[in-house]
């Protein structure tokens, strides 16, 4: 499908709305120098354990010492925090002392920036080590809100080239999160379930769909070639599902993520894992999913004064670029 006049939509699930402007992709936009090599030694690659802080956790398949090399997929905590361990402390009227957890999922041994090369179950290693790290901290109720994430190349905000996630909690449920829990209790519906509903019905925006799980470019993407995961029905808490499930997850974001390199070659993007907070009023509401979110296009000024994304590939396309 292809757009003749730029369209306003609004995304159900946040209320939020969108431009999509497939007109403004013919102007030119740098992004392939955004996976620069870095200069120096590594903190992620094997043999450089000693240049991180000690592991937290680690999948070693033929055992071994922690903080040795032997490892496919290693957590450590983040060393340059955004947040401190400590006991949650109320400062004054809208401040807060900001504990929580900061920690960095290394993807890979070996120096890649990408790791859609090593295949699905590796991918499934990863994500499945930062469930059981994610799990951990959401059941201890002073991690108020904890996020999975990726930045991926430096459009993405990633400072290093090693691919890398990162889990980052912080002791209050952050007001968008807040927002989209109370919109569902307002709509007196859950929105995902409504959207997909949705897309079942129009057949243009899924990319795939197995096991449960359903992948589709959403009718008010704010990214080009943005796609969502997310299980069929209804369910919460992301970090709870079973293993079944973890693996046609990872499958799906592999094939999600390799159909994108096919089309964009190393392209800058970030991962968001969103469920819903575990001790929130309203958490019941929360259906997760894993946004795929391709940096191709700035948040400048007019996005920053206004919130509204300005999208140059309509998702319709960008689904039917990636189910050929
Ligand atoms: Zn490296
Ligand atoms: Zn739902």
């Amino acid at each position: 499908m292809n757009l003749d006049r730029p369209e306003m939509r609004q995304d159900p699930v946040e209320g939020r709305w969108v431009l999509i402007s497939p007109g403004r992709a013919n102007r030119p936009m740098p992004h392939d120098s955004a996976f620069l090599a870095d200069e120096g030694t590594c903190p992620f690659c094997q043999g450089n354990e000693a240049l991180t802080p000690p592991e937290l956790s680690a999948v070693r398949p033929s055992g071994g010492l922690a903080n040795s090399p032997g490892w496919t997929v290693r957590i450590v905590p983040n060393r340059y925090p955004a947040v401190m361990p400590g006991q949650p402390a109320v400062l004054g009227p809208g401040q807060l002392q900001a504990v929580g957890a900061h920690e960095v999922v290394v993807e890979c041994p070996g120096h890649l920036p990408t790791v859609t090369g090593l295949g699905a179950g590796h991918l499934e290693t990863v994500l499945g080590l930062a469930r059981e790290r994610v799990a951990s901290l959401s059941a201890d109720p002073a991690h108020a809100w904890v996020q999975l994430f990726k930045n991926a190349g430096a459009a993405a905000g990633a400072s290093l080239y090693h691919a890398h996630m990162q889990i980052l909690s912080v002791p209050e449920v952050p007001q968008r999160i807040e927002n989209m829990l109370h919109r569902a209790e307002s709509l007196g519906h859950c929105p995902v379930c409504e959207q997909i509903r949705w897309e079942h019905e129009k057949k243009i925006r899924i990319v795939s769909e197995k096991d449960g799980l359903i992948a589709f470019c959403p009718f008010a993407s704010g990214f080009p070639h943005e796609v969502w995961i997310c299980p069929a029905n209804h369910q919460p808490h992301w970090e709870l599902m079973p293993d079944n499930l973890l693996e046609s997850m990872s499958r799906l974001l592999w094939e999600v993520l390799s159909g994108l390199e096919k089309r964009l070659g190393l392209f800058p993007h970030n991962l968001v894992m969103q469920g819903a907070p575990r001790f929130h009023p309203l958490a019941r509401h929360g259906h997760w999913v894993l946004r795929v979110l391709p940096r191709l296009n700035g948040i400048a000024g007019f996005e920053w004064g206004t919130g509204m994304l300005i999208n140059t590939v309509a998702p319709e396309a960008a689904a039917e670029g990636l189910r050929g």
